[in-house]
C-alpha cells in the first residue's frame, strides 16, 4: 500500500464540534471490497450538520470517519472483485440497497429496510463494501474530473427529486431555497424543460441561479410576500409544482399556499426531527393539492446523475467554490456551521 506503514491520515468525528486529524488504520477490505484513494470530497449540509450535532441517528456514531460525497482512484480490490480493476478512477454512491426486502421488491429502494451507507470519504483512502461496490460504483469517463464527478450524489437526489413530481415540458416550478441543492433543481428543471422561478433570501445570492436557467427571481429580502409574487407572475393561478428545499415550517406553508389547484409540492427540505407543521385543510383538499417528499437515491437515480454530469450539463464549477487540504476541514465546517453558507468545498485529501 502507498500509505506508509499501512496508516492513512482521516478526519475523525469526536463529537459535537470536534474534529481530529489522526493517522489510523488503512481500512481493512473483504473479498468484494475496493480499497479507494480519494481524490476528491466535497463537503455538504448533511456533513454540517452531523459536525454541529456530533452524530447522525441513522448513518454516524462517533467516534468515527465521515464523509460521503468521493471520487478517487482504485489502489486494492478483494479477490472476488471481477468488474473493476487497481488504478481506475471511480465514483462510488454512499449507499446501496438491499433489493430484497417488501420496499426493495416494491421498486422503492432508497426506502429499504437495511440501506447500506458508506462514510469516511475524508481521509486518504476508503473502503467501498462489496454490496455498493456491485450495486452503486462506476468508472468515470476519461474527461471527467474528480470533483465533478463526486457531485453525483447530491445530483442524484435531485435526479430522483425532481422525477417524483411527474413535471411535464413547460410546466412552472417553484424552488425555494438555493443552496446546492435547490441551485440543482433549478438546473435541472430547466433542462427538462420547466419555467423556473427561484426564491431566497438575498437578491444576491439568487443572481447565480439566473445563470443555472432560472427564469424569474424573488428575493424575500425585499419582497415580504413570495406567495404573492409567485401568484403575480403565473397569471394569478399558482405554480404546478413548488420544491421546498429549505426545511422550515414558514417555507412549507408559502409552497402549499404558492400551489394551483391540483398542483404538486415536494417537501424536499427536512426541517429538524420533531418539527410539526400547520396546514391549511380546505386549501388542501378543495385544491386537490399533492404534498409529497423524497428521500436519498437510487442506484439508477445516481447512474442518470453521473450521466448528466458526464454530458457537462452539471459542473462543479457551479457549485463547488473552493479546494481545501485535508488538515483544513475543522475550518471549513466551522465556517459553514457560523456563515449557515452552504456553498461546497472540495476537500483534496
Ligand atoms: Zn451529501
Ligand atoms: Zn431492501
Amino acid at each position: 500500500m502507498t500509505a506508509s506503514n499501512s496508516y492513512m491520515r482521516a478526519a475523525v468525528l469526536y463529537g459535537k464540534q470536534h474534529v481530529e486529524l489522526e493517522n489510523v488504520p488503512l481500512p481493512q477490505t473483504g473479498p468484494g471490497d475496493l480499497l479507494v484513494r480519494v481524490r476528491a470530497a466535497l463537503t455538504c449540509g448533511t456533513d454540517v450538520k452531523v459536525f454541529t450535532r456530533g452524530y447522525h441517528a441513522k448513518m454516524i456514531v462517533p467516534p468515527s470517519v465521515f464523509g460521503h460525497e468521493l471520487a478517487g482512484d482504485i489502489a486494492a480490490v478483494g479477490e472476488e472483485v471481477t468488474h473493476f480493476q487497481p488504478g481506475q478512477r471511480i465514483v462510488a454512491a454512499n449507499s446501496a440497497p438491499c433489493l430484497d426486502c417488501s420496499f426493495c421488491r416494491r421498486g422503492q429502494v432508497n426506502l429499504c429496510d437495511d440501506l447500506l451507507f458508506n462514510n469516511g470519504a475524508y481521509a486518504e483512502f476508503i473502503r467501498i463494501p462489496a454490496r455498493i461496490v456491485e450495486r452503486n460504483t462506476y468508472e468515470l469517463p476519461p474527461h471527467l474530473s474528480y470533483a465533478d464527478a463526486a457531485l453525483a450524489e447530491p445530483l442524484a437526489c435531485v435526479v430522483k427529486g425532481l422525477e417524483d413530481t411527474h413535471m411535464k415540458l413547460g410546466d412552472t416550478i417553484v424552488v425555494i431555497g438555493v443552496g446546492p441543492i435547490g441551485s440543482m433543481f433549478v438546473r435541472l428543471a430547466k433542462l427538462r424543460g420547466a419555467k423556473v422561478i427561484a426564491i431566497g433570501r438575498s437578491r444576491a445570492k439568487l443572481q447565480k441561479t439566473l445563470t443555472l436557467g432560472a427564469d424569474e427571481i424573488i428575493a424575500t429580502e425585499d419582497t415580504p410576500d413570495p406567495v404573492a409574487a409567485v401568484r403575480a407572475l403565473t397569471g394569478g393561478h399558482g405554480a404546478d409544482i413548488v420544491i421546498e428545499a429549505v426545511g422550515k415550517p414558514e417555507t412549507w406553508n408559502w409552497s402549499v399556499e404558492m400551489l394551483r389547484r391540483g398542483g404538486l409540492v415536494n417537501f424536499f427540505g427536512g426541517p429538524p426531527s420533531g418539527t410539526k407543521v400547520e396546514l391549511d385543510t380546505n386549501l388542501l383538499h378543495y385544491s386537490e393539492l399533492t404534498c409529497k417528499a423524497s428521500f436519498h437515491h437510487t442506484p439508477r437515480a445516481f447512474r442518470e446523475a453521473l450521466d448528466l454530469i458526464s454530458a457537462g450539463h452539471i459542473t462543479a464549477a457551479d457549485f463547488v467554490v473552493a479546494e481545501a487540504p485535508l488538515a483544513e476541514l475543522p475550518a471549513v465546517l466551522t465556517r459553514m456551521m457560523e456563515g449557515g453558507g452552504q456553498l461546497k468545498t472540495a476537500i483534496i485529501p
